[in-house]
This record gives C-alpha cells, sequence and structure tokens, in this order.
C-alpha cells in the first residue's frame, strides 16, 4: 500500500510541478519538464529491466540487483524470498548428501531400476556385491543369473530369490524386488546365508526327529500285528513284547532327550545357579555307572580340584551321567573308564576317560552335532539316541565353559567339562593359598589315560578337540 502512496505521490508531484510551471512559466516549459520526466522514467526503467533480466538468466545463487526508487522494497522482498530458497536448498543437498552417506553404509545393496530395468542409482554395498559402475545400464549387464528375468517380471509386492553371486563364494544372497514410486523398482540384496543355514538346520532336525522314531513305531506297529493276527506260544509272546517295550523305551528316551534339549535352547529358563559338591556328586555318578556297568569295567575316581563349584547341580549331573553312559556303551567288557576332577589352566575340569573304541578323526569335528552317530548301529543297539553330547555341550554353554574331547581309534577317547575359573568356589582351609583359577594340576595320571599320558590340551590339535558351545 505504501508503494502505491509512494508512487501516486510522485506521479502527482511531477504533475503539479508541470502545472505550476504551465501557470507562472509558460505552457512549453511545462511540457519540457513532462517530456523529461517520461524520458528519464523510461530510461532508468529500461537499464534496472536489463540488469534483471541479466540476474535471471545467472546461477540461482546470485543475489538481486539493488532496487531503486519504487522497485526498492519490491525487490528487498523478493531477495529474501530468494535467499530462503537457496538456504533451502542449501540444506536440502546436504541432507541429501547425509542419506546417501548412510545409505551407503548399510550393508545390503540397493538398486534402484528405471521402467525398462537400467540402473538409475546404487549404493556402496550394491557397486561391490554386484559391480555395478555408472547408471543408465540394464541391470542384467551386472546381475546374470537367470532368475532375475523372472524376478523383474514378477507383479508380486516384494517378490524374492536366493542366488550365490560370483567371487562370494559359500555365501547366499536374497534378491528382494519392491515397486517404487511411478515404474521405478528397488532391488535389494541380502546376505541372507546365517538364515538360510538356520533353515536347513531346522528342516534336517525335523528329518532327523522323523526318522529316529519311524524306526521304533515301525517295529512295534510290526509286533502288535503280528501278536493280534498269529497264535503264538507263550515264549513267543513274551520275546514279541519284550522287543515292543525295548522300542518303547528307545522312542521315550529321545523324547525326554528332545524335551532336554529344547528346554535347554530355548534359554527362558534361568539356571539356577548354586554351590555343587563336586566330588559327591561325582561318587554318586560313578557309583551309578559302576552299577551300569555290572562288573565290565574297572571305573575309577580322583579328586583333586575344589569341593565346590557354582553350577545348576541339575545340569551338571546330566553332563557328567552322559559323559559316563557314553564310556560305558562304547567301552567293550574289561575296558577302564577314569573319572577325574581338577584345576588345570584355570579352568575346573572334569575329564571322563575310556579305553574303548575310539574316534577317528574325520568324525570329531561333528561329534556334538545333533543325531550325529559314529557308528549308527553301535549307538542304537545301545540305547543311544544321538543327542547325548549335544546337550553336554549346550549345558556347557549355559555355564559359560566348553567340551573337548581327545580320541584316536582303538586307544579309547577322554572328554572334559571345563568349568570357567569364576564358577570355582575355593575350600574355606586352602583359601589363604592363591585363586583356585591361579592354581594348576598335576600332569595326568598314566594309569587312567587313554593315550598316552599327557594332558588333554598337549596332544597333537589333529585328535584333540575343543567344542565350541555357542551355538
Ligand atoms: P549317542 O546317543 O549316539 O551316544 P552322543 O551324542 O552321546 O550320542 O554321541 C555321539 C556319537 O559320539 C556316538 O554315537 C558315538 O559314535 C560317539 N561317542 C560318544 N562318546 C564316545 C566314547 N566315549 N567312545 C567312542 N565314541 C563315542
Amino acid at each position: 500500500m505504501r508503494l502505491v502512496i509512494r508512487n501516486l505521490a510522485a506521479v502527482l508531484a511531477a504533475v503539479l510541478i508541470a502545472a505550476l510551471l504551465d501557470a507562472y512559466v509558460s505552457e512549453r516549459a511545462a511540457v519540457w519538464w513532462l517530456g523529461f520526466v517520461l524520458v528519464v522514467y523510461a530510461l532508468s526503467e529500461t537499464a534496472y529491466l536489463a540488469r534483471l533480466h541479466h540476474w535471471a538468466t545467472l546461477p540461482r545463487n546470485r543475489s538481486l540487483p539493488a532496487g531503486y526508487g519504487p522497485w526498492r522494497a519490491l525487490i528487498a522482498r523478493l531477495s529474501r524470498f530468494v535467499r530462503q530458497e537457496v538456504d533451502a536448498q542449501g540444506e536440502l543437498a546436504s541432507e541429501l548428501a547425509r542419506i546417501h552417506a548412510a545409505v551407503d553404509q548399510l550393508p545390503d545393496g540397493l538398486v534402484v531400476l528405471d521402467r525398462y530395468d537400467h540402473v538409475l542409482w546404487a549404493n556402496d554395498a550394491a557397486e561391490s556385491l554386484h559391480g555395478i559402475f555408472g547408471t543408465r545400464r540394464p541391470i542384467h549387464h551386472f546381475i546374470r543369473q537367470p532368475e532375475l528375468a523372472n524376478l523383474l517380471a514378477s507383479n508380486e509386492p516384494g517378490s524374492s530369490i536366493r542366488v550365490e553371486l560370483p567371487g562370494r563364494p559359500g555365501r547366499i544372497y536374497e534378491l528382494l524386488l519392491h515397486r517404487a514410486q511411478g515404474d521405478q523398482k528397488l532391488l535389494i540384496t541380502r546376505d541372507v546365508t546365517e538364515r538360510a543355514k538356520l533353515d536347513a538346520m531346522r528342516s534336517d532336525f525335523v528329518a532327523n526327529v522323523s526318522h529316529e522314531i519311524r524306526t521304533p513305531v515301525t517295529v512295534i506297529a510290526g509286533f502288535a500285528e503280528t501278536l493280534l493276527t498269529l497264535e503264538l506260544d507263550a515264549e513267543q509272546r513274551r520275546q514279541y513284547l519284550e522287543s515292543i517295550l525295548a522300542q518303547s523305551l528307545t522312542m521315550q528316551r529321545l523324547v525326554d532327550d528332545l524335551l532336554t534339549i529344547s528346554s535347554l535352547e530355548s534359554d527362558t529358563q534361568a539356571l539356577d545357579d548354586e554351590p555343587v559338591d563336586v566330588p559327591a556328586l561325582l561318587e554318586r555318578l560313578v557309583d551309578e555307572a559302576r552299577a551300569l556297568s555290572a562288573g565290565r569295567h574297572e571305573i575309577s575316581l580322583a579328586i583333586d580340584g575344589p569341593r565346590r563349584v557354582l553350577a545348576s547341580p541339575g545340569e551338571l549331573e546330566s553332563a557328567v551321567r552322559n559323559l559316563l553312559t557314553n564310556a560305558i556303551r562304547y567301552t567293550s567288557d574289561g575296558g577302564r573308564i577314569a573319572v577325574d576332577w581338577r584345576v588345570q589352566d584355570a579352568e575346573g575340569r572334569i575329564s571322563v576317560r575310556d579305553t574303548g573304541i575310539g574316534i577317528a578323526p574325520e568324525h570329531l569335528p561333528r561329534l556334538a552335532e545333533r543325531f550325529y552317530r559314529v557308528d549308527r548301529g553301535r549307538s542304537r543297539a545301545t540305547g543311544g539316541t544321538g543327542l547325548g553330547l549335544a546337550i553336554v555341550k549346550r549345558i556347557l554353554a549355559r555355564h559359560q565353559g566348553h567340551l573337548r574331547f581327545d580320541s584316536a581309534p582303538g586307544r579309547g577317547s577322554t572328554f572334559v567339562l571345563c568349568l570357567p575359573a569364576a564358577r570355582l568356589i575355593p575350600d574355606a582351609a586352602t583359601a589363604a593359598q592363591p585363586p583356585v583359577a591361579a592354581r594348576t594340576a598335576a600332569p595326568a595320571d598314566d594309569n587312567t589315560t587313554a593315550s598316552e599320558g599327557a594332558p588333554i590340551d598337549q596332544r597333537p590339535s589333529s585328535t584333540s578337540r575343543s567344542e565350541p558351545t555357542g551355538a
């Protein structure tokens, strides 16, 4: 409004001067005056318009030419507006740069494709995974898997394929396609190796359990049918019923072990730690093992470690029992089994050594896997489920410990439960001595050693193994 008033005032002033000139000087002077004002006005406007035109052709961030007269206020406002826009653009550009930098940090590859499946943009991960460089090139120049064509043609939102990529052996990648704005597509490449392994493990597990259950169920069904259809004498009936009972017990053991492993792996149950009297526990379990062996083996016990450890009594008992049962099952009559409790290398170690059949080195890496058996027939015949060592390994993981084993065919095996120093409770009588963790045990007793009498961790690494317990 002020601008309009000021302009009107200037026009009125020029007209008033012209009227005064007309009245007091001459009509001619008034006309010259008006002509002069018009020419000056036209020239200055033309010059200013030329400067504005020049500004409009320059890059946007040059400031507007300073206004004069009636233009000043308008140009000042326009300048402010242009400045704000330039600032906003700068912020947008740095925001975009930040987003690009963040997207480049992503481990997943991202590629934006146009409607013809040409690359519009790719992040660092996609460039390195697929060797993408530049833009406007068809994506199949970089990803040559034949399944890609089907994926790109698919209209299903979020459809995906799993592929292996050249130069990345052993890794499995998922290519995931999303339709983006307009005709654009977003192709995400994600490393799903671990997930694929888990999926495979899960289906292996289901297949293994079904397989393990099928054998006893088939046997039970067969004998039951025979009992129902054939006339058998009392002795035959007894034999068939005994077989049914034996297969039922196998199934019961399998179900018990499955429940144990699933509760150990679910991690919902907290560890009920309490001081456990190790010598008392081992004495009880060795007595139990002697009863199971029924005099077929010579079973000895040596105690050289602290009396108590912090552990779940039930779980520790189950772990030692599993090792002792295996030692009895895989050691022929007349063999020796030695149980030993000591501190060595800042760990509490309960070892079970036998002079049994032993295990060939190629089996050692997979020994503690669920359902892995060296000799399936022997394991089944002796009531094994193939889950014993997997249970032991899981129990030790819950105690931050680990399982070590060492074996050689024909020479016997040694399995060692290793508990961390933090779980050892120093004996009151020895509390004045250096902490338990710092003490080391005397060398292993030759009489109870399955192979050459060296402590387990001093034997060649090809036959000795420490099982990671994290899984
Ligand atoms: P299983 O119920 O079959 O014994 P485990 O998980 O306890 O299952 O043991 C896995 C496999 O390891 C066994 O099938 C057996 O082949 C081998 N094994 C375990 N302990 C011993 C041992 N003391 N001596 C020889 N082989 C053993």
